[in-house]
């Protein structure tokens, strides 16, 4: 049976797929690519990876030169011990509308 870490973000629940890898000797987190298959929060908002490149709307926090990936984004919230957070700005925001169309 494939093990498992479930997570828990900001009310977004998901199971990410771990496996030994034999090189590093060490269990790795096999996590979903978050830009192909979106995960949203229950608010809408949507579960991103601290070390995603930046996209066109990033901001970069106070004192920071530049926005290299969402954990340098004013935008995005870090979930304390994760490589995973939430974007807070509406334009990654999941909108009942838009989705209505697609089904
Ligand atoms: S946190 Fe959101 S707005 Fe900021 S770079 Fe990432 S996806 Fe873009």
């Amino acid at each position: 049976m494939e093990r498992t870490v479930h997570y828990n973000i900001e009310g977004a629940e998901f199971d990410v797929p771990i496996y030994y890898d034999e090189l590093v000797r060490q269990e790795i987190e096999r996590l979903p690519d978050f830009l192909e298959h979106p995960i949203h929060t229950p608010s809408g908002e949507r579960v991103m990876l601290t070390i995603e490149d930046a996209c066109e709307n990033g901001i970069p926090i106070d004192g920071e030169a530049r926005c290299i990936d969402c954990g340098s984004c004013r935008y995005y919230r870090q979930t304390p011990g994760t490589l995973l957070g939430v974007c807070s700005h509406e334009a990654m925001r999941k909108r009942a509308d838009i989705q209505e169309m697609k089904d």
